[in-house]
């Protein structure tokens, strides 16, 4: 990766980790679960509701920890809110997959964490908030899970 790409991708996640857009838990987002990185001391929850459309609305998200994690967790509202749980699902897979391809162009901001990815201690961080919404959807919508 080019230096300028990855003072690119660390301005995005300075940016995402002060802006933590999608935090608060309404009411409505009844399906909830909390993730915990001990190596860090990172937590999140994560709450969504699933509408009778299939799209997640709402998604949100409250917890502390490292920047890395506050941030992801930024990136990961603003993409998958309002999203068909079947597309979220294939969002969070290629989240998850690191290789020395291009970044995948849909995960928008989210591209910046698989600069982080090469710090194996950080990669926790990074997919923490991600983990919580895939096992909100295990709950939620879980006919998706074969798709
Ligand atoms: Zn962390």
């Amino acid at each position: 990766m080019s230096h300028d790409l990855e003072n690119l991708y660390q301005q995005v996640i300075l940016d995402h980790a002060r802006k933590r857009s999608g935090f608060g838990l309404s009411d409505a987002a009844l399906v909830r679960h909390h993730e915990l990185n001990p190596t860090c001391g990172d937590e999140i929850t994560v709450g969504i509701a699933v509408a009778d459309d299939g799209t997640i609305t709402p998604l949100g998200w409250e917890g502390q920890g490292c920047s890395i994690s506050m941030a992801s967790a930024s990136t990961m509202a603003e993409l998958c809110a309002g999203r068909d749980a079947a597309e979220v699902r294939e969002l969070i897979a290629a989240f998850r997959t690191r290789d020395d391809t291009e970044p995948p162009e849909e995960l928008e901001d989210a591209v910046a964490f698989q600069g982080v990815s090469k710090f194996v201690m950080r990669i926790k961080c990074a997919m923490l908030a991600w983990v919580a919404l895939e096992a909100c959807l295990n709950m939620a919508a879980p006919e998706a899970s074969t798709a």
